[in-house]
């Protein structure tokens, strides 16, 4: 690959200069007091107070932290049940009701971290490692692809072998794989952290959303669960998504592994790092968060006796106060949810889910289920088309739309698109497009007979006039065989 050896690889990735210049007298912008304090000065909050609080999210306004606070706070069921649905309230407003979904693609194992939570890490000798060539990229899409999937995230551990030019080369690889009808049209990725020239490369062959989670903003903790490696900087990690900003990669997924520290100081922590991004981006923020739960893993006992584990009730709640206090972003709830748990989560306002899901590394081309071969197991095994019928059941249509990307719309111009709500005359159309498109191409009878009667109703329910003529046009247009029609 490289002349240089593989310490040097490892002590060559961090880039000092690349984080100083954001930090403040050294310190970064989780401030641990602050969110402290926060949390104490908001305990037992008036009905009063919060209920001001709600109708503020719920006219599409990012909360402060005290406000976070106090609805974190709150002790009253009444009151939960009134921000459940504000926040299904908003994710309609903001979003409709369409659910965009995606496959996690897990691209390579080998790690040279020691997160103590994670099957994949260094030492854990029980776990198969391997790392796709081209031609198993290719394999795995092509499977993907036939299922139906239009996008993807493209996950990665860190490692000499995996560096940005293979993710680079699998990447492209995987935009470059067609079968039949069906392609990629947009690939995420979740990796690690990475320098800003390294971050230029991954532009240019036009990454998704570039996405690294935090784990925990908790510092002390951060320095326990990761006690060597490059992953132990807490700041490389913490800055990661302000490089890809500065890098041009202007869609960028935060997210916390919940269980690691307190779930309250955490979705603190996601609160701040938003309002950080927004400040040093003009006004845009992430594109998305993940709320990902720590699951069981091979060999790995931390996970089940974490003393932070979060229960479902506190994770349903987590989520609304979420999904409260950044409107404009997205939520994506994965499958290592249990079926059950994904349903209910759902309606407070997520807005992606992943599908047909298998995390072990080859798992889609050989259809198999290694539990060796993952980082951690999953709750929720449905296949996209029974998640499909699913969310139909549930009036949610779902959407394989990529067209804000394909277009330009992301970034600072994607938050001002959703700002300004004309989400409704692109989104929902594209959503009723793309689906379409699966309903003709992917299928089971059972869920075409069960989805049908969703395109009509959500094409009556376009607002306005002239975009419901055109869509209808163009569904007549995909009936007869076109593909790929967008707004
Ligand atoms: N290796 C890169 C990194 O750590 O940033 C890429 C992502 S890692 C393969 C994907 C994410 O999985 C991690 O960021 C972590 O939040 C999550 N994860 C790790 N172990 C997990 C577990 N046992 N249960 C659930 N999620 C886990
Ligand atoms: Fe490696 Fe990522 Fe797993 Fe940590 S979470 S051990 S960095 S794959």
């Amino acid at each position: 690959m490289q002349s240089i050896s593989y310490q040097e690889w490892i002590d060559n990735i961090i880039k000092p200069d690349q984080v100083a210049k954001y930090l403040n007298q050294g310190q970064d912008f989780i401030n641990e007091e602050l969110i402290n304090e926060a949390l104490l000065t908001n305990r037992n909050p008036a009905k009063t107070r919060l209920r001001e609080i709600i109708a503020k999210a719920l006219e599409l306004q990012r909360l402060e932290p005290d406000e976070t606070a106090a609805l974190l706070n709150c002790q009253d069921e009444e009151i939960w049940q009134e921000m459940y649905q504000v926040g299904y309230q908003i994710k309609e407003k903001v979003y409709g009701r369409r659910i965009v979904t995606f496959a996690p693609l897990y691209v390579s194992n080998h790690c040279v971290n020691s997160c103590v939570y994670c099957g994949f890490r260094s030492e854990n000798g029980e776990t198969i490692r391997h790392q796709l060539s081209m031609e198993e990229v290719e394999a795995e899409v092509a499977a993907l692809v036939q299922q139906g999937h239009k996008r993807l995230i493209m996950v990665y551990g860190e490692h000499p072998a995996s560096d940005v030019h293979y993710i680079a080369e699998t990447l492209v690889r995987a935009y470059n794989t067609k079968v039949g009808n069906g392609e990629i049209r947009r690939v995420n990725i979740n990796a690690a952290p990475m320098s800003v020239e390294d971050l230029e490369i991954l532009r240019e062959v036009g990454i998704g959303t570039f996405q690294v989670f935090q784990e925990t903003y908790h510092h002390k903790s951060y320095q326990r669960l990761h006690p060597k490696g490059i992953k132990a900087n807490y700041h490389w990690r913490l800055y990661s998504l302000h490089r890809a900003m500065e890098a041009g990669v202007d869609d960028v997924g935060i997210g916390a592994l919940f269980g690691l520290y307190d779930w309250q100081f955490e979705v603190m922590g996601l609160l701040l790092h938003t309002i950080d991004l927004e400040q040093k981006f003009g006004g845009v923020g992430p594109h998305t968060i993940s709320v990902p739960r720590i699951e069981p893993a091979v060999n790995t006992p931390f996970t089940q006796k974490s003393r932070y584990l979060v229960d479902d009730d506190s994770f349903k709640k987590l989520v609304t106060v979420i999904r409260l206090s950044v409107p404009y972003t997205g939520i994506i709830l994965t499958a290592r949810e249990r079926a059950e748990v994904r349903n209910e989560v759902i309606k407070v306002g997520c807005t992606q889910l992943d599908a047909g899901s298998n995390i072990g590394i080859g798992g889609y081309a050989h259809d198999r289920l290694d539990y060796n071969r993952q980082q951690f197991i999953l709750g929720d095994n449905r296949s996209l088309d029974e998640m499909i019928r699913d969310l139909t059941k549930m009036g949610f249509i779902t959407s394989f739309c990529t067209a804000d990307y394909r277009c330009g719309r992301t970034g600072e111009c994607f938050m001002n698109i959703t700002k300004q709500g004309k989400i409704h005359n692109l989104c929902m159309p594209n959503a009723i497009l793309t689906f379409k498109e699966y309903l003709l191409d992917y299928a089971s009878p059972e869920t075409k007979a069960e989805a049908s009667y969703l395109i009509n109703k959500e094409l009556m329910a376009l607002p306005n006039e002239q975009v419901r003529e055109k869509v209808s046009g163009m569904l007549e247009r995909i009936e007869a065989g076109e593909r790929d029609l967008f707004l």
